[in-house]
């Protein structure tokens, strides 16, 4: 009978490992949120889609690579081919890095995690607040249930909240411990007028914030323009509780000492709290993998915060997984 494995998070990572292992296993996914692709997001304000978590990713492994040449050849991955530039605190703007192929999901970010999770058990709204049992009998309380029992248990959420589920016979909570991640807020402004900026995305040099992009400037956004602005991760740590319409407030000021926008063109302003944003301390392994108890773990944070590191820590683990499980037939 095949192995029945659940898998925490609908990310990039736990979609690749459930995606290496579905011809053989019984996967089962659990996401708490009411949509797959994690920090891979869209988000729908007014007339306008944005996307307010990963920006772009780019692709450096070859694996990486020949995994997306489907969503390519489909057209739900393209590169987004634009002026990349820095911008001063005296208000200088350097272009940066113009080498560098950047891709995008289409017609949004969330499209590529979609495109993975087709035909994959995926029960959303299901948030995991603890695992429970042994090895070959592991049980997921869930607010209104308990779901098991499963042989395996993959954690594929950002590092706190995967080590605040994971039982203490977990081999690798030092090495999930190790890790630290920072918080970002995103705010995302529907703009009355485009045009005026003479980039499409810059990095900002700036207290608060440290990233403004005109997210219609991506390929298959034929809509009205939008701005997404990220904050700087030592402001988002030192503020990370405050009431968002403070944080709002204090970005959309920190948006106006650095380009020309007025307060009237900023139609509707929305911000979005990410608590795990980024990675700044990696685990340093590609995955985490307790045979003996049947458990593992597996995200951006086991190598660096970006979508492909995502990838790769999902396939090293699904790759892993495999093996054990075919030589035990
Ligand atoms: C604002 C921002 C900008 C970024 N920009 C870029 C960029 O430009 N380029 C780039 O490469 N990367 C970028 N990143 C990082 C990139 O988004 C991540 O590296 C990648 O998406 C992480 O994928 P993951 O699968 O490891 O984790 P996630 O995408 O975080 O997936 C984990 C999933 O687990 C779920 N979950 C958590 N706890 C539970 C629970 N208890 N029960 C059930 N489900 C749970 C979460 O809801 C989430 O869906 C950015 C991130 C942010 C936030």
């Amino acid at each position: 009978m095949s192995p029945k494995i659940a898998i925490i998070g609908a990310g990039i990572a736990g979609l690749t490992v459930a995606r290496a292992l579905s011809a053989i296993a019984d996967i089962r996914i659990f996401e708490k949120r009411r949509g797959v692709g994690g920090r891979m997001a869209t988000r729908r304000i007014a007339d306008v889609s944005l996307d307010h978590g990963a920006q772009y990713f780019t692709i450096r492994d070859h694996r990486f690579r020949d995994s997306l040449k489907s969503a390519q050849a489909n057209d739900v991955v393209q590169s987004w081919k634009i002026e990349f530039a820095s911008l001063g605190d005296d208000g200088t703007v350097r272009r940066v890095n113009p080498h560098t192929e950047r891709y995008v999901g289409m017609p949004s970010m969330s499209a590529l995690p979609k495109l993975i999770s087709i035909g994959l058990d995926v029960r959303l709204d299901s948030q995991v607040a603890a695992i429970t049992g042994d090895p070959c009998r592991w049980f997921l309380h869930l607010a209104d249930r308990l779901e098991g029992p499963f042989d395996w248990v993959v954690a594929a959420a950002p590092a706190p909240q995967s080590a605040a589920v994971l039982p203490f016979r977990f081999a690798h909570h030092d090495a999930i411990g190790v890790v630290e991640m920072n918080a970002c807020f995103t705010l995302m402004i529907r703009l009355t007028c485009d045009g005026r900026l003479p980039y499409a995305a810059a990095r900002i040099d700036d207290p608060i914030i440290d990233w403004i992009s005109r997210n219609n400037t991506k390929p298959g956004r034929h809509q009205a323009p939008c701005l997404v602005v990220n904050s700087n991760a030592v402001w988002a740590d030192a503020n990370i509780d405050k009431p968002l319409e403070i944080i709002r407030h204090h970005m959309l000021a920190a948006v106006q000492r650095n380009i020309p926008l007025a307060p009237i063109e900023a139609d509707t302003a929305v911000i979005h709290r990410w608590r795990y944003a980024n990675v700044q301390k990696p685990a340093g392994q590609s995955y985490l993998l307790d045979r003996a108890s049947q458990l593992a773990a597996c995200g951006d944070w086991c190598i660096g915060g970006r979508v492909e590191a995502a990838y790769l820590s999902g396939a090293g683990l699904g790759d892993a997984l495999c093996e054990i499980i075919e030589a035990s037939e």
